[in-house]
């Protein structure tokens, strides 16, 4: 993806570094290896849910708060969401919530709160 400022929420090192733990299991699919306490459905719902809508903004020509390069696939999604998540926490918060509590988990911190 195209490099740019860091107020926007992009960040290419952790976009790449995204891809690299959700390549820790196999191909880049949007599905890294959780931590044990961690629900797979939980997250699979979470993220499956979030994709949707935001594809279907995209779509629709809707103006995003979120980069939409995301809606380019379920692995692009994960590595796009990992950016808003230290980026505009509070932006991925209000947008999907559900996502924003796996990533919460997944990267243990809770950014919004800082
Ligand atoms: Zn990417």
């Amino acid at each position: 993806m195209e490099a740019s400022g860091e107020l926007d929420g992009v960040n290419v090192v952790i976009h790449e570094f995204a891809h690299k733990l959700d390549m820790l299991n196999g191909a880049p699919d949007g599905f890294p290896p959780l931590h044990s306490e961690m629900d797979r459905v939980a997250w699979t719902q979470a993220f499956s849910g979030a994709f949707d809508d935001f594809g279907a903004k995209v779509e629709s020509g809707q103006e995003t708060l979120i980069d939409p390069y995301a809606a380019e696939s379920p692995a692009e999604f994960f590595a796009v969401m990992s950016e808003a998540f230290f980026e505009v926490p509070h932006t991925l918060r209000s947008e999907y919530p559900e996502v924003y509590r796996q990533l919460a988990a997944f990267f243990r911190q809770d950014p919004a709160t800082r």
